[in-house]
């Protein structure tokens, strides 16, 4: 990318919430020397990804949307996948951020070049380029994860995962297993249970299930959140309140748990009227321990005469179907994998090397670590968007991921007004910056079980330990103290 001091120039990897979210901070600031990269044809990100029955936000979405992009037109709360990938493919064309994108380049190495304070990047197609700044926007939940089950390539039948849901398979009047009780299980069990002919739900551990203030917007609605804006930020705020409450639960104030788990326990006592299936389904953790998931339907559909929940740990899968650790084979046409992503691997899809040849990986053998969530140490210039210890229990990340296109958007402007210079997060920063995140993260619900929020090693790597309006606070104004300012020579001409 031409090199051009008023305008440094920026390479974004990936265009879903975070790359769109980062471009438009960018493009406000008059900043428009930028590309993004994107592996896939579309824009959107895990909403292009994610088309399983059923999928959806579970945090509000005139919450779980830009604050500068609002949607006038959202036809229900709890916005469904197609409206929210609409949404983003929306903002994407009308804001001209389309053109700025290349679609299909893979992004597999980033090297940062201490001679000319720049980033070279590589696609896996072997294209080559370079920027002033990275800015990696690849999200914390693209890259599936499959257990690790004995015989799980031996099974005969369609299988996948829910966010590489096979819309060629028809479930309709087949025996369907179910893996997993997260997010997304929750969200395509109540989907297809009533047209599967059996639906078998493998659970490891039973989740919080709270109802959700879901509704559909009336016409008149929509055209009172057009003709009067205060009414549609006041909803805003009001989600954003109950948010924030639910993220006090996580570290500060532990007694709202004890308000979750009656409000949990209620809901699952109405819905569910069979003792064996309400002991089945009875969490054995804190509330927010692992996260806590909302729905109307999810209970109901694990109620009807075709669902099972089966309780025993997997044992092996095989050609017909999976046994489980009694000996029993449940036989089954079909598998779908709810069984979540790899999200404490952070950019481990692309080789990334910092000055003086430091590789990231190496760095973060411990576990990945940020400063903020967003700067490292040795990487001058490059900064991660929903990094290490960015993501929520309780809240919308598109909150925070606003806070961070703000920040480095700041950050940029340092280095227009500064040509010839590039910026280092200091090290002792970001330890301080750690050493208070990790004794606030071990006063944590996070602690008391094991989730994907923890490492192998304990370590909590992905989540914020607070509310989002301190992290807002936190990010608000960038100190220049932070940051080392490294000289290089500038260069003369335009284009390398
Ligand atoms: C099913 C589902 C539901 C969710 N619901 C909510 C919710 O209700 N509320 C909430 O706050 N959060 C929710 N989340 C979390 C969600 O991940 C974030 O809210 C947000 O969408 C993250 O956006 P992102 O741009 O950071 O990452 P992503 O949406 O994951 O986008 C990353 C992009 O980077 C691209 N990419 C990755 N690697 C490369 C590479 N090497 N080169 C080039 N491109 C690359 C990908 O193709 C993708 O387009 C949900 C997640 C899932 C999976």
């Amino acid at each position: 990318m031409p090199h051009n001091s008023a305008q440094p120039s920026v390479i974004i990897i990936g265009a879903g919430f975070g790359g769109l979210a980062m471009a438009l901070e960018l493009q406000r600031a008059g900043f428009d020397n930028l590309l993004i990269l994107e592996k896939s044809d579309a824009v959107g990100g895990v909403w292009r990804e994610n088309t399983y029955p059923g999928a959806g936000c579970d945090i509000p979405s005139p919450l779980y949307s830009l604050s500068s992009e609002p949607n006038l037109s959202w036809t229900r709360r709890f916005s469904r996948q197609g409206e929210i990938l609409a949404y983003l493919q929306t903002i994407a064309d009308q804001r001209a951020i389309t053109p700025r994108i290349r679609f299909g380049r893979e992004v597999a190495e980033a090297k940062f070049d201490e001679s000319t304070g720049r980033w070279q990047v590589w696609t896996t197609a072997g294209e080559h380029l370079e920027s002033d700044v990275l800015v990696h926007a690849v999200g914390q939940l693209s890259r599936p994860a499959l257990p690790r089950i004995a015989g799980i390539d031996s099974f005969d039948g369609p299988a996948f995962h829910s966010a590489e849901w096979d819309h060629t398979v028809e479930l309709t009047g087949k025996r369907v297993a179910v893996i997993g009780t997260g997010a997304s299980a929750i969200q395509l069990v109540p989907a297809i249970a009533p047209e599967v002919a059996e639906l078998t739900l493998f659970q490891r551990s039973a989740a919080w299930v709270l109802r959700k203030p879901d509704t559909e917007y009336k016409p008149w609605q929509q055209t009172m959140f057009r003709r009067l804006p205060a009414t549609r930020l006041a909803e805003r705020f009001g989600i954003w309140l109950v948010c924030e409450g639910l993220s006090l639960s996580l570290v500060d104030v532990p007694v709202i748990r004890t308000l979750i788990a009656r409000l949990g326990t209620r809901n699952l006592h109405a819905e569910i009227s069979d003792p064996a299936l309400r002991a089945a389904l009875t969490p054995d953790y804190t509330p927010g321990c692992k996260r806590a998931l909302f729905s109307n339907d999810y209970y109901p559909a694990l109620a009807r005469p075709n669902s099972r929940v089966v309780t025993d740990p997997i044992a092996e899968i095989t050609p017909t179907g999976i046994r489980t650790a009694d000996g029993v084979l449940h036989e089954v046409d079909a598998i779908v994998y709810g069984t979540g992503f790899r999200a404490s691997e952070f950019l481990a899809q692309i080789s990334i090397e910092g000055a003086g040849g430091v590789c990231l990986d190496a760095q973060w053998r411990d576990g990945a670590r940020a400063y903020l969530g967003m700067a490292v140490p040795g990487f001058p210039n490059m900064f991660i968007l929903y990094g290490p210890n960015t993501n929520l229990g309780g809240n919308s990340i598109v909150h925070m991921l606003e806070s961070q296109a703000r920040y480095i958007t700041a950050m940029v402007s340092v280095l227009a007004e500064r040509p010839g210079q590039f910026l280092e997060v200091r090290a002792e920063v970001e330890e301080r910056f750690d050493a208070g995140l990790q004794k606030r993260l071990n006063r944590s619900v996070w602690t008391l079980c094991s989730s994907w929020y923890r490492t192998a090693s304990g370590r909590i790597s992905n989540n914020w330990p607070g509310t989002v309006s301190h992290y807002r606070l936190r990010t608000r104004r960038p100190k220049l103290a932070d940051y080392h300012l490294h000289a290089h020579t500038p260069l003369e001409t335009g284009a390398r």
